[in-house]
């Protein structure tokens, strides 16, 4: 048998279209040939198995050889194999209808969109002629009694066949793809450019893959394997592997679902040691256990890509653009499984071993709160094992640190205020007040925190948050006791104007309150609306709040009218009176944190004044 004949496409000359666009992703031609390859290997077990081929399988090696002199790279299995009439069908049909698709589906989109197909769809063996001017199949089916296949093609739609007998039968059954490599493609041939492809694409592939007489993958990963089956050694080894550099994991997730979808894989909760180092480690997308790339966006949950590891499903869709991905049916069953299955692991950790888990919440606390913002569904699930941690460093979950502040952090109007400080140090005067009055305070530090505390204000009942220098502790939690001032009105009014001549600054804003004696004798705060607005633009919150950037801070400056200070601030007269006002003051943003510079230095000195004045 000869044949020439034509290939039934509609495009025209797909080859110069799919080479000109894929340049980014040519490398993949490997990928889709070897799989091919393994394709055959298994479907020859499998007939085997099934009694329909009863001959000798023999040793079931993929071999990929490179012959750089005669610019050659060769794909071989020991596969089913395919006869004149199946390439016919299976490669000139099949191939290149796939192949049509492709470019149909490409030419309308914008380079953006382009570059998601490029490294999504399956090109198949069409993909080939990315690096190819000519690509010969050297084939001899598993039946009995058949001849050798021998089809070439130029990548055109022209290709010839035929069944050659003699010195060029094909002793083995099987399949060889022979790349004539073209020239602009000498890049793969390169011993070391394949091998790296081989290892990117292939390390997990099912049949054994042999470069340079060496086999390159594993051919039971352990996600392929039972739970049961695995020890932590294992999970942890598999993870060195995939990420040679980093830390061991916190602990892990084994996915295994067949129904209603199919998915296996292993996520990985990392050590996060750094913000900045998030995405460095990416979760790997394999499908039959072929890698399809890292870039899980879409398949994953977007909070979720903060972990690590393996996903490996059928029935991802490969072949499709980056907008269907995300309206896939089950590309969204998958999201929700997932979201699922991380948040009944975590309350899994966290019935099983409390203590192992609060010890891990500085690693995964970022990334419930995350959840928890950014997926409904996971605020549910993790609403009763999300922790928050007071100044005691104690670690409660919400409904019991509700329970524990309900007596006495309840204000006038029945809500419950729950104290927090940004930074335990600076904020260390207000911290000790509040704890002095028998308050809870909270450590509220993450970058996260102030709109986790928004998400909380929304969701609990009657609870608001305060930050501990948002007032004086007297009014932090608003109750109908009042504390009597021993000042008369007049000298309020005295003492207000006093301070306001001393202090001479627009944007603070002097009243006087009549605190306990034990207060300070002037406390500045800053109103918890205003601190706030500026927190969230800190953490780039929302896009309307910019102009909070350009009003100037505002503050409280509550002078107790019921500490010795005023008095003797009353009593003096004018520059004397102005001057001890002005150090109780400066005392207050001292202890904000707030005093630096000159005004630190004018204080200095004033305090010796002071001190050797009697
Ligand atoms: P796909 O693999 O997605 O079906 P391809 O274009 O890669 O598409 O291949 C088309 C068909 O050609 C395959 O389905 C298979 O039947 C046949 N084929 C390709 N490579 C081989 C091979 N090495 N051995 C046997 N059959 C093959």
């Amino acid at each position: 048998m000869q044949e020439k004949g034509s290939i039934s496409i509609h495009t025209e000359n797909i080859f110069p279209i799919i080479k000109k666009f894929l340049y980014s992703d040519h490398e993949i031609f490997l990928r889709e040939l070897v799989s091919n390859a393994v394709d055959a290997t298994q479907k020859l077990k499998s007939l085997a198995q099934l009694g329909e081929f009863k001959g000798e399988l023999g040793e079931l090696k993929v071999r990929v050889t490179v012959d750089k002199e005669a610019r050659k790279i060769t794909i071989s299995d020991r596969g089913i194999g395919m006869t004149a009439e199946e390439i016919k069908k299976y490669i000139n049909q099949i191939a290149f209808s796939g192949a049509t698709e492709f470019v149909e589906q490409y030419k309308e989109k914008d380079a953006a969109t382009k570059d998601q197909i490029i490294g999504q769809f399956g090109l198949g063996f069409y993909s080939a002629f990315m690096v190819a001017k000519e690509v010969e199949i050297w084939s001899k089916s598993y039946k009995d009694d058949t001849l050798t296949a021998h089809w070439t093609c130029d990548g055109s739609t022209e290709f010839t066949l035929d069944e050659p007998t003699g010195e060029h039968e094909k002793a083995e059954r099987g399949t060889d793809v022979v790349l004539h490599v073209a020239e602009d493609s000498d890049e793969f041939l390169e011993e070391a450019r394949l091998k790296a492809i081989l290892n990117k694409y292939c390390k997990f592939l099912p049949i054994p893959i042999e470069f340079e007489g060496e086999v390159i993958n594993q051919t039971a990963p352990i996600w392929t394997k039972q739970p049961s089956e695995l020890t932590d050694e294992d999970y942890t080894k598999f993870y060195q592997e995939l990420y040679p550099f980093s830390e061991p994991p916190l602990f892990w997730i084994h996915l295994n679902v067949d129904y209603p979808f199919n998915l296996t894989g292993i996520l990985y909760f990392p050590k996060i040691k750094d913000e900045l180092q998030l995405q460095r480690n990416k979760i790997q997308l394999y499908s039959r256990q072929v890698f399809i790339t890292d870039e899980v966006k879409d398949v994953v949950p977007e909070f979720l890509m903060l972990l690590h590891g393996v996903i490996d499903s059928p029935d991802i869709p490969l072949n499709v653009s980056r907008s269907f991905l995300q309206a896939d049916a089950a590309v969204k069953k998958i999201n929700t499984y997932i979201t699922k299955k991380v948040a009944d692991k975590l309350a899994e950790l966290f019935r099983k071993d409390r203590a192992g888990y609060e010890q891990k919440w500085s690693d995964i606390g970022l990334f419930v709160k995350y959840g928890m913002l950014s997926d409904e569904k996971f605020y549910d699930r993790a609403k009763d094992i999300v922790l928050v941690q007071d100044t005691t460093d104690k670690y409660y979950t919400l409904n019991e640190y509700q329970e524990h502040i309900q007596a006495n952090q309840k204000d006038k109007n029945d809500q419950t205020v729950i104290l927090y400080t940004t930074d335990p140090e600076a904020q260390h005067g207000y911290v000790q007040a509040a704890l002095d009055r028998g308050y809870s305070v909270l450590k509220l530090n993450a970058v996260l925190d102030p709109h986790f505390i928004g998400q909380l204000e929304q969701k609990l009942e009657k609870v608001t948050f305060k930050r501990v220098d948002a007032d004086t502790v007297g009014k932090l939690i608003e109750k109908d006791e009042t504390t009597e001032s021993v000042l008369s009105d007049d000298d309020k009014t005295k003492l207000t104007e006093v301070y306001k001549a001393a202090i001479n600054n627009e944007h603070m804003q002097v009243q006087v309150e009549a605190l306990s004696p034990q207060d300070a004798p002037v406390i500045v705060t800053v109103p918890e609306f205003m601190r706030r607005m500026k927190d969230m633009q800190r953490v780039g919150g929302g896009g309307g709040m910019q102009m909070f950037g350009s009003l100037p801070d505002s503050y409280t400056v509550s002078v107790n009218a019921n500490h010795p200070v005023a008095q003797r601030v009353l009593a003096q007269e004018g520059e004397a009176g102005q001057k001890l006002a002005k150090q109780a003051f400066d005392l207050a943003l001292l202890s904000q944190g707030m005093l630096k510079g000159e005004a630190l230095t004018a204080f200095v000195k004033r305090s010796a004044e002071l001190l050797t004045a009697e």
